[in-house]
């Protein structure tokens, strides 16, 4: 599935709420994304009642069940549920991690810093993470998490510092980060620097906004706003990070096209309260509204005072110039299965798109070179091997028994493919100079993690291919290879 889990946030804009039901709100949400699949979760919302400074924002996030966070927010005792926010935003998340075990610390939201001055929901993969996590470490950020999330969040705050001083606005701050990101994908984003604002984009990962007004809503599109000129800052190249990349984006931002009301999307008339709703997929926002714009790649959208903008940094030829307010009729069901009968047959058809993500940032089509940087460290003494050995149940068995002879055309070693209980029952000879392959999409599979063991006490290689970060197959192996394929429902 092209969109690993799931992103829900909710803005209310004089639409009085009460903590209780924005926090429910939420919950919610993410409960409607569940259906996806995920192994942890997590939430920030505004304000806390400790802090005599309302303007802070509370982290709450945990390994496994949407229902476990749930109960941890209800036996929250330094909160005030009644307290009312006329403007609030929170968002949320469902994890399938990718980078890092599932963890609370490697769960979404992921922060700039330990005061959450930038709190951060992502689905998908940042594959330059690694380059950027030692730029910002270079300048003093240190991480907390694992994951390749959490450089978004701190390379908006280093953006947004740097610029202290300046006007800078929030969704300047993300415009200039997602320049230097590669990889997938959507993310949602709030600051305790900008209250009752949200930022969200993305970049071949899923995300929409549902709006929600009592009154007319004064436009049925909203017009993409482009940043004019271009500055000295390259904002293409693909090989653009270097040292000084952060620091001097002034010309830019002078160049960013103000606003003006006709520019701006947001209900008429003397009311303007309205409710907007960001999500991976429409499933988690059909229930409040069905009045919806889907975001394009690289659209930037954000919401102040009450407006939501849509912002690109510059137009191409014969691209649209506006997203239009799309109205949606399907039912919950419909959405979540789309026009496929079961989730089996949903992710049969879904597999080009699996691919692609399992490809992300390993293969380099210019140079031909595939980089699987799980085993990248261990590839000498794979090559020195005896044979290899390709160890699974059922379809990860198949996979083994159709891409055998093409291994054994590229390695020119032997591969033998083994049924993990056949295997097992054979008591087969291992020896120490084999590499054994366990291929499994739970990293769980009961056979398989038993001839895992079995290969492991007679002092083989093992390498661990699961589509589940943190299983016990994944931690049990030497290396690996994680294949981000995202979760699989239709078991
Ligand atoms: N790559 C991110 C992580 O591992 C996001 C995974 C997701 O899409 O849930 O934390």
């Amino acid at each position: 599935t092209d969109n690993m889990c799931g992103i829900f946030a909710y803005l209310n804009y004089l639409v009085p709420a009460k903590r209780k039901e924005i926090l429910e709100k939420l919950v919610n949400g993410l409960k409607r994304l569940e259906y996806r699949g995920y192994d942890s979760a997590g939430l920030a919302f505004e304000g806390s009642e400790m802090d005599v400074n309302d303007n802070v924002i509370r982290m709450i996030k945990c390994k496994g069940r949407v229902s476990m966070l749930e109960d941890e927010i209800n036996s929250l005792k330094d909160i005030n549920y009644e307290k009312e926010y006329t403007v609030h935003c929170g968002i949320a998340h469902t994890r399938w991690a990718t980078h890092g075990e599932p963890s609370p610390v490697n769960s979404h939201p992921q922060r700039s810093d330990p005061n959450n001055e930038f709190m951060v929901v992502h689905n998908g993969i940042i594959t330059n993470y690694k380059d950027i996590k030692a730029l910002l470490e270079k300048k003093g950020h240190t991480f907390e998490s694992e994951t390749d999330t959490e450089v978004i969040a701190k390379m908006v705050k280093h953006i947004y510092d740097k610029h202290s001083g300046t006007k800078i606005s929030f969704r300047e701050c993300v415009e200039l980060t997602i320049q230097q990101l590669e990889g997938a994908f959507a993310i949602c984003m709030m600051s305790r620097h900008f209250p009752g604002e949200c930022v969200a984009t993305r970049r071949g990962s899923p995300l929409l906004v549902g709006v929600k007004s009592q009154a007319k809503l004064s436009t049925d599109h909203i017009p993409v706003l482009y940043s004019k000129g271009q500055s000295h800052y390259d904002v293409t190249g693909r090989d653009s990070l270097k040292d000084g990349d952060l620091e001097d984006h002034r010309g830019f931002i002078n160049t960013t096209q103000r606003l003006d009301s006709t520019t701006e999307f947001h209900p008429v008339g003397e009311e303007s309260e309205v409710e907007y709703f960001f999500a991976s997929d429409a499933s988690a926002i059909i229930e409040h509204t069905n009045q919806v714009i889907y975001l394009e790649d690289d659209d930037v959208a954000a919401v102040k005072n009450g407006c939501l903008s849509i912002h690109r940094i510059k137009r191409t030829l014969d691209e649209s110039t506006i997203r239009e307010v799309i109205t949606l009729k399907l039912e919950l069901q419909e959405i979540m299965k789309g026009n496929y009968g079961t989730f089996m047959e949903k992710e049969i058809f879904e597999q080009p798109e699996s691919v692609i993500n399992t490809m992300r940032g390993r293969v380099n089509f210019e140079t031909n070179q595939v980089v699987l940087g799980g085993i990248k460290d261990y590839m000498n003494e794979i090559r020195r091997c005896r044979r290899l050995l390709f160890i699974a149940c059922g379809t990860s068995y198949h996979s083994a028994v159709a891409t055998r002879q093409l291994l054994e055309e590229l390695t020119e070693l032997p591969v033998m493919v083994e049924l993990a209980s056949d295997f097992l029952d054979r008591q087969t000879p291992i020896f120490r100079d084999d590499v054994c392959f366990f291929i499994s999409q739970s990293g769980e599979t009961a056979d398989t993690l038993m001839a895992l063991r079995y290969c492991k006490q007679r002092g083989a290689l093992i390498v661990g291919i699961t589509n589940t970060v943190g299983s016990t197959i994944s931690r049990d192996s030497h290396c690996g290879v994680h294949i981000n394929a995202g979760p699989e429902i239709g078991v």
